[in-house]
């Protein structure tokens, strides 16, 4: 099936009679008749459900259908897409181990490596993601556990080089995991390209409408575990907490990941995504590959009616020719980006504030990549407390306007920009 009939049909097909949209299975727990029955399930001997935390019917139809998009073998639902990227590498990585991640991260993603999971023992590298190949061979080391990346990145809009990173990373016998939550598996495949293991915060467009939070990790399939037994203890040798199984045994390349994410990541800290956002999510779903087109033309038109308007000093947008991206967006994302852009007003802090009051259609909010345009200037916001100085220095310049374009009709946007632009005059 194509793209856009995988995203009305895979992860569910109603048998005669049955709903034709999934159903919303809101029960914690699932009765069996007999105490063997349920024993094998707890033993992963039987496929079923005992328990939501664990596994619930609505939360796998979507995730299946997620899973089918992006390409892969497995895939589970989380809770954010904080906890997605949390469980993705920290099923892979524990204390003692180091990862290599993409300095043009979310920020979310940042402070969690950087803070929460240092205090964890786990060690990180920031590499940049336009670095030499000796800069990022140096960042090898013999307790590396895979490398992190985002294809492109929120906010900064850099586009990755998913190829090289996926080649540098299976040199030193590890995977590449990519967060696709801009590009979505509308505009970019990461498995197609040599990453091994996508995550996504399904907050953004997949759900596209403000209404759930929620993560999704995918697995490929494609990362051989039990060729590198020593660098994976915990897919390659007996999990004691789980009756000594040992999950690429059992379950093979295509599911070790996933399950054992499940059977022990999501016993042991439990952020599930609830099956009624998971409906919603579905829903969202439905509509991704006719909505992502929009979103970048959209978002193309207003880059360069911005680019071309003389109160705006600089655009960043993979889009325009004059970005250092162009290049490289075309060759991962041939058919557009995201509707993500930033740029400058003339006039610094002062005058971006002044526009912000200005507008009307666009809706000042910390979201981005949904169905509504919104913005945001984080230097009277988000990064307030901020001087000046401080706000270059972390790379949020005083007049930075962030724009999330959204799929009403390009022409109100453009005017409700213009009129705001003229005012600041
Ligand atoms: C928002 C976001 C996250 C975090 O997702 P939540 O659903 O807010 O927890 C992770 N990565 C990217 C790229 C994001 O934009």
């Amino acid at each position: 099936m194509k793209q856009e009939t995988k995203c009305i049909q895979s992860g569910y097909q109603p048998k005669n009679g049955e709903s034709r949209m999934i159903p919303i299975i809101q029960s914690t727990t699932f009765k069996y008749d007999t105490s063997e029955d349920m024993g094998k399930l707890f033993d992963l001997q039987a496929e079923g459900y005992f328990y939501t935390r664990l596994q619930n019917p609505t939360n796998d139809m979507v995730a299946a259908k997620i899973c089918d998009l992006e390409g892969g073998s497995a895939a589970m639902l989380t809770s954010s897409g904080q906890a997605a990227t949390f469980l993705a590498v920290f099923n892979i990585a524990t204390a003692g181990d180091h990862v290599i991640a993409s300095s043009a991260i979310y920020g979310g993603s940042f402070n969690l490596f950087n803070v929460t999971m240092r205090k964890m023992g786990i060690d990180f590298t920031f590499v940049e993601p336009d670095c030499s190949d000796e800069e990022l061979e140096a960042a090898f080391k013999p307790n590396t556990k895979c490398v992190f990346g985002e294809t492109i990145a929120n906010p900064s809009l850099v586009v990755f080089d998913i190829e090289r990173f996926a080649k540098a990373a299976h040199a030193h016998g590890v995977p590449l995991i990519i967060d696709n939550t801009f590009a979505t598996p509308i505009n970019c495949r990461p498995f197609e390209w040599g990453a091994d293991i996508v995550t996504h915060s399904t907050t953004k467009y997949m759900d596209g409408h403000d209404v759930a939070v929620g993560g999704c990790i995918v697995d490929s399939g494609h990362f051989d575990w039990m060729a590198h037994v020593d660098k994976f203890p915990g897919l390659t040798t007996p999990d004691e907490s789980y009756h000594g199984i040992t999950y690429a045994e059992q379950f093979g390349q295509g599911g070790a990941y996933i399950t054992k994410a499940t059977a022990q990541l999501m016993r042991d800290l439990g952020p599930i995504q609830s099956p009624q956002n998971a409906f919603y999510l579905n829903m969202g779903l439905e509509s991704l590959a006719v909505r992502m087109p929009r979103h970048c033309q959209n978002a193309q038109t207003v880059a360069e009616f911005l680019e071309n308007h003389p109160m705006v000093t600089w655009v960043n947008y993979p889009g325009l020719k004059s970005n250092k991206y162009y290049e490289r967006a075309k060759k991962y994302m041939p058919n557009g980006s995201c509707g993500v852009i930033s740029f400058g007003v003339k006039g610094g802090r002062k005058a971006a504030e002044e526009f912000m009051k200005h507008l009307k259609v666009a809706m000042i909010a910390t979201h981005v990549a949904d169905a509504h345009t919104c913005v945001l200037h984080p230097a009277s916001s988000t990064h307030r407390q901020l001087s000046d100085e401080e706000l270059i220095a972390c790379g949020v310049t005083p007049d930075l306007i962030r724009l999330s374009c959204g799929i009403e009709n390009v022409d109100d946007i453009i005017d409700d920009l213009n009129q705001a632009l003229a005012s600041i005059q």
